[in-house]
Formats: structure tokens, sequence, C-alpha cells
């Protein structure tokens, strides 16, 4: 994005389109025509930030890394005690686990977490209903259950039903934060916070006013939307302490190596910064092949 005073900045775009996010070639469309969506204007900020720290030289990132990172485990089956000893030695101590699948096996893959220091959050993507949550909940050994930090999404967003399913364990809000956004007390402790889709203001604003802890993650997007994310999450621990909890942005690791992901580096949970100002990455950025945006 280059802007009339002369600053120039970048960031990603990259819709889900299975989350209901528009196709790519209908969000550069509307960006065309300056019609936005939640995800070209958290773009166009994020660019803007970019632009406004490539122009003070200066990188986002700060160097130590203050924050810290889950381990994302996109599921329960590859739990063994190998698996864990290894991020344990790396300095992890939380996961982040992606449950919902097929309760029955999951239930039993977590036996492997009783009785350790491990912090956990689940992340059923919406996919239960209020019964099967709760009768998952009820089954789940009562240790691993007192390790749970926070649940995310455990069935689509419901005020009422959120409320019921609360005594099971603090509730995380992703999918529908936008829709809570505009409606009154969250039924919820902790919110979602991606930079790639939510406004970062308004949502701290929210999460003031409610008494709600924020979790910075990336959007499981390019290498510039998890530098982004992080570089948010950073800002905002300074300025909040601990109304932000450890973020869940290492998530290239789940994709091929790109040039650009073989550019970041982290010391277990904690992303280093890439080289260059702004988001890094600079001379890959200039070397890429740019196209002015055209109208339909
Ligand atoms: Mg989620």
């Amino acid at each position: 994005m280059r802007w009339q005073d002369g600053l120039q900045g970048y960031a990603d775009l990259h819709p889900w389109t299975d989350l209901g996010d528009l196709p790519l070639a209908e969000e550069l469309a509307r960006i065309h025509d300056e019609r936005w969506t939640p995800l070209s204007h958290s773009s166009l900020q994020l660019a803007r930030r970019d632009a406004e720290a490539r122009w003070a030289q200066r990188n986002l990132l700060p160097s130590p890394p203050g924050m810290k990172n889950n381990a994302l485990v996109t599921s329960p089956a590859v739990l063994t005690s190998d698996f864990l000893h290894a991020l344990k030695i790396q300095h992890f101590d939380t996961l982040k686990i992606k449950l919902g699948r097929d309760l029955k096996s999951e239930m039993a893959q977590l036996k492997v977490l009783e009785h350790t220091s491990w912090k956990l959050r689940f992340d059923f993507n919406g996919m239960l209903d209020e019964s099967s949550y709760a009768d998952f909940m009820a089954a789940l050994s009562p240790a691993v259950r007192e390790q749970i930090e926070y649940v995310e999404d455990p069935c689509a967003y419901d005020p009422a039903v959120w409320k019921r399913l609360h005594k099971w364990a603090p509730l995380a809000l992703d999918q529908h934060l936008n829709l809570a956004l505009t409606h009154g007390k969250p039924a919820c402790d902790v919110l979602i916070l991606k930079p790639a889709k939510n406004a970062v203001a308004e949502t701290m604003q929210f999460a003031q006013t409610h008494g709600c802890g924020v979790t910075v993650t990336s959007y499981m997007d390019h290498a510039v939307g998890v530098v982004h994310a992080l570089s948010i999450a950073e800002d905002l621990k300074k300025e909040y302490g601990d109304l932000i909890l450890q973020s869940g942005c290492l998530t290239h690791r789940r994709f091929h190596k790109d040039e650009f992901t073989r550019q970041l580096s982290w010391e277990g949970p904690c992303v280093l910064p890439v080289p260059g100002v702004g988001v890094g990455f600079d001379t890959l950025l200039e070397g890429l092949p740019w196209q002015p945006l055209t109208g339909r």
C-alpha cells in the first residue's frame, strides 16, 4: 500500500472462505472501490503501521521478544509424552488443542496430560452443541479439567447457552467476536483478537469495559500477518499488562516452508524480529511482482 504522503507499507490479506470470508477476488475488487470489509480494513491499518515503522527505520518486533506463544496442537492424537517433553524443553508451557472431530477418542488422547503442569486451551471451532459439550466436560478427567485455562468456541456463540456452559471452564470467544462487540456484556471470559480481522482499539475497549482477558492470534495467514499479529500483541502487553494473555501466533509451522517463513526464527515460544524494518522481509517484499489493483 502506498499513500499520498509517500509512505509505503505492507500487510497480507488471507480470506478463509469456509469461515465466511469473501473470496480473494471479491476482496480485491472491493479494495479497488474502497469498500472495506473487516479483513481489508485491518490490512489497511496494519500496512499503515508497517509504513510508519519503515519510515522511522524501526522494526515492529522488540528484541528480545517479550511475548510467549502457545504451542498449537491440531489434533490430540499427536499428544505423546515424547511430544510433550520436546515442547517442554523448548520452554512452552501452554497448549492450544483443536478438538471436536471425534470426542470419544479425543477424551482418551487427553489422558496423557493428567497431572502435568501444562496449561490447556481447547478450541472446538463452534462444532458442538450445548449437550455434547456438557457431556464431554462432565466425562473429562477432573485433573485435566483443572488445567484448562479456557475453552474457545465450544458451540456457536449464544449468550444464554454460553452462560449455562460457563460452569465447566472459562470460555473464550473467537468466531463471533465481531458480532459480540456490537452487543452488551459478553458471555465469555476471554476474547480472541485477530488483528487480521478485528479492530484492535474497539476490541481492547470492549475487553476493558467487560473485564475480559485477550489472546492475540494470527489468522493462520502469511508470515507478514504473523509478524503483524505478534507486534500488536507485544504492544498491547506493554500497555495493558495482565489483561493480555499468552499469544497464539506460532501458526506458520503448520504450513510448508516458503521464502518468507524461512526468515522467521524463534526461541521456543518467542519469535525474534525479522531482519529489516517494519515487519521485516525488506528485500523479499521489494522483489515481489507487485501489480496495481484494477477494478472488475
Ligand atoms: Mg478459534
